[in-house]
């Protein structure tokens, strides 16, 4: 989608200024990228609708730049058409709130379970699991393994084979226990079927869940909006987690999800990890879905991950201009986790070739010679890496053992990095990722 849209502007931004005649050919390939990202029909349709009249309207023309107003115009109805904003669990104040996952088998009820439950956990609210999902034996210790690395109960009952007593049980338990949530992680089918739409039919019915959730795979594409149009005709939604989002999918299918249900996104999962849920911002998708790159949820899961302590050292480097390679090498070291570098990465525009050298030989293998050929360097080069010319750089590459451009590719990358660790050392992240998207 992006580079279409990308490329849309560049040739429009080519013709110097709009005109009537070129817009139309802007919008023309903006419409074939929506589609081209899986957002469906109806939707390209009814968004089109919208941007084509406020983009034809004198005052774009009329405007300085007409393609950033174009863009702009894109973004912000982007933003409108994926809003409103709601990440609320809405908790009641009496009795436990119960929540219902439901979605097709893989699209991250599980694991989404956990997510929610740690941050439950940060809010200081330990939830009940429910394993109401007993269609795979594995299931339930699946769940089991989730609740104890995020150290919340797990209600099983091995035994029945009836999900909504198992859910009645479990909600009972958790009642007593005085846990003020409880997550029902239910079956799923790998299609959409009769059968298990009405054993989650019962379950909304009997136990009447406060919140039902649709988890949904944001790699699947069509296939996400056919489900959820199936699971929004069953059952009444009160929101959509999208998981999923850290790979390559740019989250069109949100667009059609969003528009088939008719009720807020709350989450997306955006890792594997237990800690990869952000609240939805429909400002981050969108920029996503033209590829601006979203900063500030890197910089809001960073600043997450560093304690205060650590902020408050690094902030005052920041503030007496004295970060240097090493604070950039402790930093990886402590950001490093699988999977978050090279997120952080894929959030950011131009950066995806840093991506692969993060993640190359998976997980941390990137990471590992980037702090090995930090390592390479004299202490003055860590200091002032302006000092490393081509001679150094071949210098260093050899002591690490890998291809000399991967320290140009480092160095450059430190300099994009700085900005971002700074966000992390404090200041507002928002006002500081705004900053850097214009
Ligand atoms: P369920 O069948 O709906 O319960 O799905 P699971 O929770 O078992 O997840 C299926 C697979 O998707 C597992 O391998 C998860 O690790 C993976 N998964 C879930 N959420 C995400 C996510 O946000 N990003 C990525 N990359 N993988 C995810
Ligand atoms: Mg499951």
């Amino acid at each position: 989608l992006s580079e279409g849209l990308q490329s849309a502007f560049k040739s429009l931004r080519g013709k110097g200024k709009l005109t009537e005649g070129n817009m139309r050919e802007g919008l023309d390939i903006v419409q074939r990228s929506l589609l081209e990202a899986d957002v469906s029909y109806p939707v390209v349709q009814e968004f089109m609708g919208h941007v084509n009249e406020r983009a034809m309207g004198k005052k774009v023309l009329l405007s300085l730049r007409p393609e950033e107003e174009l863009v702009r115009i894109v973004h912000s109805e982007l933003v409108s058409i994926l809003g409103p904003v709601d990440p609320s669990i809405h908790l009641k104040k009496e009795g436990p709130t119960i929540i219902m996952l439901c979605g097709l088998q893989g699209s991250g009820k599980t694991t989404t379970c956990g997510k929610l439950s740690q941050l439950l956990k940060e809010q200081n609210i330990t939830p009940t699991l429910v394993a109401a999902d007993l269609q795979r034996p594995a299931a339930i210790e699946q769940l089991k393994v989730v609740g104890e690395q995020v150290g919340v109960p797990v209600y099983t009952e091995p035994d029945n084979k009836n999900p909504v007593e198992v859910c009645k049980n479990g909600v009972a338990k958790a009642k007593a226990d005085g846990s003020r949530v409880v997550i029902l992680d239910t079956a799923g089918r790998l299609a959409i079927d009769e059968e298990l739409m009405g054993e989650l039919q019962r379950i909304d019915n009997k136990v009447g869940p406060d919140q039902v959730y649709l988890v949904v795979d944001g790699m699947t594409g069509q296939d996400a909006v056919n489900s959820a149009d199936a699971f929004n005709k069953a059952l009444e939604l009160d929101g959509v987690i999208m998981t999923k989002l850290d790979g390559d999918a740019r989250g069109g299918a949100l667009l059609s999800v969003k528009h088939v249900t008719g009720v807020p996104i709350k989450f997306i999962g955006t890792g594997e990890h237990l800690d990869a849920l952000e609240p939805f911002r429909p400002e981050g998708m969108a920029g996503r879905i033209l590829q601006m790159g979203d900063i500030v949820a890197a910089a809001a899961e960073a600043h997450r991950i560093v304690d205060d302590k650590e902020r408050e050292e690094l902030e005052a480097k920041m503030a007496s201009g004295d970060f240097t390679l090493d604070d950039f090498k402790n930093m990886m070291e402590k950001v490093a986790r699988p999977g978050l570098m090279g997120r952080m990465m894929s959030l950011m525009p131009g950066m995806g070739q840093f991506k692969e050298a993060l993640e190359s030989d998976e997980a941390a293998g990137g990471i590992r010679q980037t702090i090995g050929a930090i390592n390479s360097m004299t202490a003055e080069e860590r200091r002032t890496p302006k000092l490393i010319d081509a001679a150094r750089r071949t210098r260093i590459a050899k002591g690490a053992g890998v291809q000399t451009p991967l320290i140009s590719q480092l160095i450059k990358q430190f300099e994009i990095m700085k900005p971002l660790m700074q966000n992390m050392a404090g200041g507002s992240v928002m006002d500081r990722a705004k900053m850097m998207q214009q």
